[in-house]
């Protein structure tokens, strides 16, 4: 069984977000609308941890940028649908100081909380965007369990992870199973399979240029593609 999990980061006018890692509300609109008239399941990423039945997608936004937690939710309310979206819980309400000179707002706790009671997913996306990966046993536990109780105290109730860049190896999937965490997303440019560790899910970046055909092509042609198991190209 396979699933389509999306990553997205910033949505807003181009004149004001750029175009890096930043797409337009009618754009995001449009994808939205596809999975909707084709009566996709809308999941948050919280809900991948039951056994996935066919049709299903699920949206997840990096970071809680102003600008996405202004514009994105009610773009799936508009179709009955919620979405999912990760905060860094030592910068929530300051910039996002790891995108250097394109460094943008993020949203602060009484947003995220008020996304939250309209039955959106707020994640974990680490105390300070880190490279998981990088770091011994110890740095890890902190970024993980350290964003958990912050995002608690604040009353965001946190029930899946997002390794920032993607980076995380086996001792971040063994402290995230430790800490009741039962789903946690990466990126791989591939459609997810219900085969793949719920701790490493893979995602696929949506960017700027993508318009509603480029999307479907780069998930249903090109990922499909990747997804497909290593073996001699003419075999
Ligand atoms: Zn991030």
């Amino acid at each position: 069984m396979e699933s389509t999990i999306l990553c997205y980061h910033k949505v807003g006018p181009a004149a004001e977000e750029g175009r890096r890692l930043n797409i337009e509300p009618n754009r995001l609109r449009s994808h939205v609308g596809f999975f909707s008239r084709r009566k996709y399941r809308f999941l948050r990423a919280c809900d991948l941890s039951v056994p996935w039945t066919p049709r299903t997608v699920c949206f997840t936004f990096d970071d809680a940028y102003v600008s996405t937690m202004f514009h994105a939710p009610a773009v799936f309310e508009e179709v009955g649908a919620r979405a999912t979206y990760y905060a860094v819980s030592g910068r929530v309400g300051k910039t996002s100081d790891w995108d250097g000179e394109a460094a943008r707002p993020l949203a602060d706790w009484d947003t995220l909380l008020a996304v939250q009671s309209r039955g959106h997913e707020i994640g974990n996306h680490t105390v300070n965007h880190v490279h998981l990966a990088d770091l011994p046993i110890d740095r890890q536990k902190f970024e993980i369990g350290q964003a958990d109780a912050d995002l608690r105290s604040r009353g965001i109730v946190p029930r899946s992870f997002c390794y920032p860049y993607g980076s995380h190896n086996e001792d971040s999937v063994e402290i995230l199973g430790h800490s009741g965490y039962g789903v946690a997303v990466a990126l791989k440019k591939r459609l997810a399979s219900s085969d793949d560790s719920r701790l490493s899910l893979p995602r696929i970046v949506v960017a700027y240029s993508d318009t509603l055909p480029m999307l479907l092509y780069k998930l249903f042609l090109k990922a499909r593609i990747r997804s497909r198991k290593p073996g001699p190209p003419y075999g």
